[in-house]
């Protein structure tokens, strides 16, 4: 097992923009994927705050930041971490094909879709439910689909699928966004074309269909205890997402999952573990964004550069 001066783990934007500044500090860093390389942005067709790009696909933005790691003689490993140790350095990883260890770790393991917790959304997943509309609006080309949640990423899913499903039923349980606003006046436009049919105030209690069919339809609950059901054949739900800590949770302090950062005011992105830093949307409960994501994997990689130089 080689030790290794610094391991970054995850590799979406915070990851790679950790990985681009340790190389450049000559720490040769590895990077460990994960199941999903370049993070959550390659799930989107169209990025439009990205500086410098008016418009990119976030899997082309992705395949640039890692493609400018790897130039810089960073080391991409396709694998899944399962297990820290994180009591002694270096500190131990195990994966799925091998072990690793490391002077020094960065946490950028970003967040997974958060489910309502319905039994019927479990017994539809791939099969009529989906938490990804790039990865399946396809299969409901011209059919009716509803879209769950009122943040940035329900609308922007509901934006993808208005162009691709016959109508989209976009299921918020409140009457108001939380989206940017130039997203929020885009589906406002779909909804005047009749592209998205905003369901306000309403949850959905249950998803409806067949083992052989899969979804036909939603059984929508509002605010005022009506209820309805609505036909549609794919569920997308976006209501947010779940920080990727689990396997660091007894070892790292964390609120509500979120990795507790700053821990030692010299190193920004500091955990309660001296030498482990964090970045990215797993210690981030607000902003949440591809830039700040890589902002914070900027300051980790300078982080443990100097926390190198000062306990090494
Ligand atoms: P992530 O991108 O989540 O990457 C996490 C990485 O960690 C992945 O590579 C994963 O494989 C890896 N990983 C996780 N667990 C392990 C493990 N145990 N072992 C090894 N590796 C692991 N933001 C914007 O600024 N603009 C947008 O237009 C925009 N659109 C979005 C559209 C959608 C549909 C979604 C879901 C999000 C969007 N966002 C957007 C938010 C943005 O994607 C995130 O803020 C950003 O990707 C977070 O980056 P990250 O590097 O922290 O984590
Ligand atoms: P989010 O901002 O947390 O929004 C989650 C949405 O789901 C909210 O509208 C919330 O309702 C709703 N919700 C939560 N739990 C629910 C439940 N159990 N049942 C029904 N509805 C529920 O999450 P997000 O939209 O995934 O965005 C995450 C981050 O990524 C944000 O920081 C966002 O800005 C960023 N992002 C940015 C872009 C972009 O810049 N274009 C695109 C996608 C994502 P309430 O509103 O009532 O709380």
């Amino acid at each position: 097992m080689s030790k290794n001066k610094i391991i970054i783990i995850g590799s979406g934007p915070a990851g790679c923009t950790a990985a681009i500044y340790a190389a450049r500090a000559n720490l040769n860093p590895v990077v460990i994927t994960g199941m999903s390389e370049g993070g959550q942005l390659i799930q989107t067709p169209d990025i439009q705050n990205w500086p410098g790009e008016t418009s990119i696909s976030g899997y082309d933005l992705m395949e640039k930041m890692i493609n400018h790691a790897k130039s810089l003689g960073a080391e991409f490993i396709s694998d899944e971490i399962h297990e820290a140790d994180l009591s002694n350095r270096p500190f131990t990883l195990k994966g799925d094909a091998g072990e690793y260890q490391a002077d020094t770790l960065v946490i950028a393991t970003g967040a997974n879709p958060r489910y309502l917790g319905l039994e019927s959304e479990e017994k539809f997943k791939g099969n009529g439910v989906s938490a990804c509309a790039t990865c399946d609006g396809f299969f409901f080309r011209n059919q009716p689909v509803a879209v769950i949640g009122g943040g940035n990423t329900a609308l922007t899913e509901a934006l993808y699928l208005a162009d691709i499903c016959s109508n989209v039923y976009l299921v918020h349980r409140r009457d108001e966004f939380r989206a940017e606003k130039a997203v929020i006046d885009r589906v406002q436009q779909k909804i005047t074309e009749g592209k998205i049919t905003p369901v306000y105030n309403a949850v959905v209690s249950d998803i409806l269909g067949s083992d052989l069919q899969g979804v036909s339809g939603v059984r929508v609950k509002y605010k005022d205890g009506k209820e309805e059901e609505i036909s549609v054949n794919g569920v997308f739900v976006a209501i947010g997402h779940i920080p990727n800590t689990g396997i660091f949770a007894d070892q790292v302090q964390t609120d509500e999952g979120t990795i507790i950062t700053g821990t030692d005011p010299k190193y920004r992105t500091s955990t309660s573990v001296p030498g482990v830093f964090a970045a990215g949307d797993c210690a981030d409960s607000h902003y949440r964004q591809a830039i700040t994501s890589a902002g914070t994997g900027c300051q980790s990689a300078l982080d443990a550069e100097k926390f190198l130089q000062e306990n090494n």
